[in-house]
């Protein structure tokens, strides 16, 4: 009985879940920013991106999970050439208000990551998809053909830099948010309301007692690195907290980079 209803129950999660646009709606993306906090955020990277596309000589550089446009709006002022895109219609409203208010004008295109090539012209020397946005994808054919999208969207010798929370220890229930990378908002707090093997729940509550919740699936570290092999990637090098010489579970954010070969 008690098992009968705990499967239900995830299976009518996995459903709600899998519908990321439908999780972005008005409500949390109008406090989107106060939750990743642009300063801070750019003070914790220290240009850790932008530093990794210069090494890797990108200059056509695609952030397919813009948001309200923190990461496309910051790499077009370091001088990349940015194309933004979200599959959220109130997250790219967003990033063009954000991208006009720093006087600048990228495109911005609203596209499903699954059906990514039919929205675009030409290949880029990047692909970033950065904010742990790849666990919006629940099904493991989701997230082979997204990453083939990825891979198909590059140029030869072009990079995908590809990040996720920290799936390996949030699943072992040891999750800690420094506060100090990606959401370094002061005035909400995060915790995991939930997590199993295939989904977590994160609980934002911001200081005005409004509460707000995202639903992922909690990819571990090794699972997305098989799959960047898998689809065609090689030289896989993974960052924790922007450090290469990181503890595997004290980091809050894992970042892979992968090359297309
Ligand atoms: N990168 C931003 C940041 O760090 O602030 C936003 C991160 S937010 C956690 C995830 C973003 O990925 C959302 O804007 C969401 O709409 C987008 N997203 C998730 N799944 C997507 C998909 N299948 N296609 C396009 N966008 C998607």
């Amino acid at each position: 009985m008690t098992t009968t209803r705990t499967t239900r129950t995830v299976l009518d999660d996995h459903r709600t879940a899998d519908d990321f646009a439908a999780q972005y709606g008005t409500a949390l993306v109008d406090r989107w920013d106060d939750l990743i906090d642009w300063d801070r955020r750019e003070r914790s990277e220290q240009g850790f991106f932008a530093k990794l596309l210069t090494t890797a000589k990108a200059h056509r550089v695609l952030d397919v999970a813009a948001g309200t446009g923190y990461h496309s709006v910051s790499l077009a002022r370091h001088g990349f050439d940015v194309t933004a895109v979200d599959g959220s219609p109130e997250m790219v409203a967003r990033t063009r208000r954000n991208a006009a208010r720093h006087g600048l004008t990228f495109p911005v295109v609203e596209a499903d990551w699954r059906t990514l090539r039919r929205h675009l012209d030409g290949r880029y020397d990047a692909v970033v998809c950065l904010g742990s946005s790849f666990p919006h994808l629940f099904h493991e054919a989701d997230r082979r053909a997204v990453l083939a999208e990825f891979r198909e969207a590059l140029n030869p010798g072009g990079i995908l830099i590809v990040d996720h929370r920290n799936f390996d220890s949030i699943r072992r229930h040891r999750y800690r948010s420094s506060g100090n990378y990606y959401y370094c908002g002061t005035g909400a707090s995060v915790s995991v309301a939930r997590v199993d093997d295939r989904l977590c729940r994160f609980r934002y509550e911001f200081g005005d007692g409004d509460v707000h919740h995202l639903e992922v699936y909690p990819i571990l570290s090794a699972e997305l690195s098989g799959l960047l092999v898998d689809s065609g990637f090689d030289s896989v090098r993974d960052f924790g907290d922007f450090r290469e010489d990181f503890d595997a579970y004290d980091a809050d954010f894992i970042i892979h980079v992968a090359r297309k070969s």
